[in-house]
């Protein structure tokens, strides 16, 4: 597979980070955003009086970057794209 390259200085991008939690109630486990915290399990629905358990955390696999052109956000998996490294200016 060849990469798609990408260059981080003309593009604005953050990192997507993402939590693999573990509900107290049902013992599911979901992903939600960092920061992001849901108030209810997606998967039995009982509400986070008690917090959920994290169990991993993830802010490597994706990017959230926008277009400077037209605006348009999108999510990028990074194993799919090259960095262009900037040349050393002398
Ligand atoms: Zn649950």
């Amino acid at each position: 597979m060849t990469k798609k390259s990408i260059d981080f200085f003309k593009t604005s991008n953050m990192a997507v980070e993402i939590n693999i939690m573990r509900c107290v109630h049902c013992e599911g486990e979901f992903y939600e955003l960092e920061d992001k915290e849901l108030d209810d399990c997606p998967l039995c629905g009982n509400g986070f009086d008690e917090e959920p358990v994290k169990e991993a955390y993830d802010s490597e696999t994706y990017t959230l970057i926008v277009d400077h052109k037209t605006g348009i956000p999108s999510v990028i998996r990074n194993d799919e794209y090259e960095p262009v490294t900037k040349e050393p200016t002398l």
